[in-house]
């Protein structure tokens, strides 16, 4: 996949409208752009594909009680930031240190292959230089994804 010059804000609108379909009943969507973002190089599709793992697993966290899916985004001088909140349940501790781990999931058989974060961590640490930071409590769960601005 080619390396590009991208707005993220376009590829969460991207990614937005294709998961339309797949938001829980009772699941609200709010956007809270910084439009001072700038435009960042990066692999287009596969942020698309962080973007659709982070609010997939926030939808599965909002299933039964529905709830607010934001999509927040930010920069300093050096990098972008995607953050991706819910205020579902959260994670528990005892199991936050394993949840980027391939074929980690809590889902049932057939709902979760667990490879959702390990793939997204790839993309954004191998790939793109970056990091995923996560703070979860109950009803307050974000995962921050952060982008260099300046190619590596
Ligand atoms: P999967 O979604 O297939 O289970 P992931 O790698 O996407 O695999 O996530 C691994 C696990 O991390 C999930 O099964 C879940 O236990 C936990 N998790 C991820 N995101 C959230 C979230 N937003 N709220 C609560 N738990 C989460
Ligand atoms: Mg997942």
């Amino acid at each position: 996949a080619p390396y590009q010059t991208v707005d993220v804000h376009d590829l969460l609108g991207a990614t937005l409208t294709m998961m339309q379909a797949k938001i829980p009943e009772g699941v609200r969507v709010v956007k809270e752009y910084d439009r001072t973002v700038p435009l960042i190089p990066a692999y287009a599709a596969e942020l698309n594909q962080v973007w659709t793992n982070l609010i997939d697993n926030a939808f599965s966290a909002m299933r039964e009680e529905g709830g607010t899916l934001t999509v927040r985004t930010g920069h300093d001088t050096e990098r972008v930031f995607v953050e991706i909140g819910d205020t579902g349940p959260g994670i528990p501790a005892e199991i936050r240190p394993r949840i980027f781990e391939p074929f980690f999931t809590t889902k049932p058989v057939g709902e979760g292959t667990g490879l959702g974060l390990d793939i997204s961590y790839r993309i954004i640490v191998n790939k793109h230089h970056g990091d995923i930071k996560v703070e979860s409590h109950p009803g307050d769960t974000r995962f921050r994804v952060l982008l260099p601005i300046t190619p590596a």
